[in-house]
């Protein structure tokens, strides 16, 4: 995966790190082995240090896989497989908060995550019955405990980079972030 996380992601002579849904950065990482590359996310590699990030690849998915829907329960906005039913809740909700604790130490100073996934979603995302059918709209659940647990740290998706004024907001928001892991801040 490019930029993988596995080495350190500091930012490197003054170039902020973001993270990006590996997607948009036209990795087959799909649940059908396709990719959502966006030539203006891939662009923001002229301003930043980009590290690819796929929640459910690294959950341990695999590629191709099982479609996962946001499906409303009695319990509550559970993610489970579209045929198997199998529940990703707490799998992917425990994941995504080590995952961001990890990269934020690392020097990510901001994501950029594909829209109306049932992950990475930032709203809008559909949310169905058992059945189905259509129950409403939400958020993915990475995007979910990112926006919960660090309100704080800008993030898009790759319609807001699309919008000239929304990307230029995104990248003075990044720019802006003062890291906390003791190597400075541009
Ligand atoms: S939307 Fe998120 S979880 Fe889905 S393929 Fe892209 S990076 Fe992976």
């Amino acid at each position: 995966m490019t930029g993988s996380s596995t080495g350190g992601v500091s930012e490197t002579r003054g170039r902020k790190v973001i993270a990006v849904s590996a997607c948009l950065l036209g990795e087959a990482v799909r649940y059908d082995g396709g990719d959502r590359r966006s030539a203006p996310v891939v662009a923001l590699a002229s301003e930043f240090r980009i590290v690819a990030l796929c929640p459910e690849v690294e959950l341990g998915m695999g590629v191709p896989r099982e479609t996962i829907e946001l499906t409303e329960t009695e319990g509550g906005i559970r993610l489970l497989g579209s045929r198997s039913g199998r529940d990703w809740t707490a799998p992917m909700r425990g994941y995504a908060r080590a995952r961001i604790e990890t990269l934020l130490a690392e020097g990510v100073a901001g994501f950029v995550l594909k829209s109306r996934s049932p992950s990475c979603g930032l709203r809008g995302v559909r949310v169905v019955e058992l059945d189905g059918s259509m129950a409403a709209r939400g958020r993915g659940l990475f995007a979910e405990e990112l926006q919960r647990g660090w309100p704080e740290v800008p993030v898009e998706d790759e319609e807001g980079i699309a919008d000239s004024t929304r990307r230029r907001e995104f990248v003075e928001r990044v720019r802006a972030v003062v890291l906390d892991t003791g190597k400075g801040h541009c």
